[in-house]
């Protein structure tokens, strides 16, 4: 069986270095906000263009620390997209902010300008005060339209980089464009620890501070709570993990795009649609996801051939129910809602063997053409 993500393959590849991280902090007697967390933080910070870099425990905290240090509050409206991890629409949930979603562009599968710029002029979306804005799979929102539209309203502008560790959009890292960036090392994330992660990144020094007291208790001096913060950090264990995998995520990002470009290439002419590119991105393919009518009966048919595929996501966030409130205002969200039942994700990550490309390409001939 081929595997959709393969986080284990990344460990073995790299078990010499993990290993002797892994025993470099067991033996340091130091195991919360040390040495490793504070390196890690600022060879992360140095790779993401950022001045900084905060560590935190996974990329749901990142969103709701970066939502709290930004000042939004209960009730406040914030802007973003339903075709998504839940775990952004939740960190928004969790500091009982409302989400208002903005439809995706039906080719980039990231927040579309004009349905932006509608809600905007609505009442409820002239009053939001946060957008957090999605590059999903990999592909970086179309920033050089939406930051404009965003700042010219006043809003504070939040990226949710979770699976975009390293992509670019006219030469410029995405987490460099709006006012704070959040990052999750999910194993499976283009950079992943063995276990959870996150962090929070950002160019103002001031939001640094803030963001550092919210996630341990808004303590300025220990013991004493300054603001009303949490508990959110990054462990010295997988801070350790994560350094070995910083330095290999710009080439695993260019064995991510030349997987896609296989398939891409190998893909032509078939009939399912394939990832659209912007031209001025470089895409960093933390999924490659096909879309087709025949989903369902595609992804059992590549199973059966030991194919393993994954749908993301295959609900919208505001279809499930614990999102569902019928005291919002009704939304309208057709691309999204048609897209949800047509898109699968096939094999991708850095160690996927150019054979096993060669057998996904195979199998989905086959399975089309059954
Ligand atoms: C993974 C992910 C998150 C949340 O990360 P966790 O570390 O699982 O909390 C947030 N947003 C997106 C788009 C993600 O893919």
């Amino acid at each position: 069986m081929i595997l959709q993500s393969n986080p284990k393959a990344a460990y073995l590849e790299r078990r010499k270095a993990i290993d002797a991280a892994l025993a470099r902090v067991l033996e340091s007697g130091w195991y919360i906000l040390g040495r490793e967390v504070e390196g890690f933080e600022a060879e992360f910070a140095q790779a993401m263009g950022a001045n900084w870099a905060v560590g935190v425990a996974n990329g749901t905290d990142a969103i709701e620390i970066a939502l709290r240090a930004l000042g939004i509050k209960a009730g406040d409206r914030v802007v973003t997209v339903s075709h998504t991890a839940v775990a952004t629409v939740a960190a928004i949930k969790r500091i009982d902010a409302v989400p208002l979603f903005v439809d995706v562009d039906p080719r980039r599968y990231t927040m579309d300008p004009e349905s932006l710029d509608a809600l905007l002029s609505t009442p409820d979306g002239g009053r939001a005060k946060a957008i957090v804005l999605v590059h999903l799979y990999g592909q970086p929102v179309d920033m050089k339209t939406i930051v404009p539209m965003a700042r010219a309203r006043g809003l504070s502008i939040i990226e949710d980089c979770a699976q975009a560790h390293g992509a670019l959009l006219d030469g410029r890292i995405v987490g460099t464009w709006g006012d704070l960036a959040c990052f999750s090392f999910y194993p499976t994330k283009n950079l992943g620890a063995l276990g959870d992660g996150g962090a929070v990144t950002g160019i103002n020094s001031s939001l640094r501070e803030t963001v550092q007291l919210l996630r341990t208790y808004g303590w300025k001096n220990r013991y004493v709570s300054d603001l009303f913060g949490i508990n959110s950090r990054l462990d010295e264990l997988q801070a350790s993990i994560l350094r070995v995998g910083l330095q290999h995520l710009n080439q695993d990002n260019e064995r991510r795009r030349a997987i896609a470009a296989r398939y891409n290439r190998s893909l032509a002419g078939i009939s399912v649609e394939l990832p659209w590119q912007a031209s001025n991105a470089y895409h960093v393919f933390h999924q490659y996801v096909i879309a087709t009518n025949g989903r369902n009966i595609l992804q059992e048919r590549l199973k059966r051939l030991g194919v393993g595929s994954l749908v993301h996501y295959p609900m919208a966030v505001h279809q499930q129910p614990a999102y569902a409130d019928p005291t919002l205002r009704p939304v309208d969200l057709p691309h999204t809602e048609r897209l949800v039942g047509r898109i699968l994700s096939l094999p991708m990550y850095p160690q996927l063997r150019d054979d096993e490309i060669e057998e996904v390409v195979t199998a989905l001939h086959t399975a089309i053409e059954d």
